[in-house]
């Protein structure tokens, strides 16, 4: 069962990692898949 969307890319999936996005106005939580997940993780490394 593919319950979830990706957040990014609007994938179907059957696991989500959530995250916090910190905006100018605000945080935002938004589930992310495995694979933007992972993007998301190397970006905020720097
Ligand atoms: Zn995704």
């Amino acid at each position: 069962m593919n319950d979830y969307t990706c957040y990014h890319c609007e994938h179907q999936v059957s696991h989500v990692h959530p995250v916090t996005f910190y905006e100018t106005d605000g945080e935002r939580n938004e589930l992310l898949c495995k694979e933007c997940y992972a993007e998301w993780l190397e970006s905020i490394k720097g």
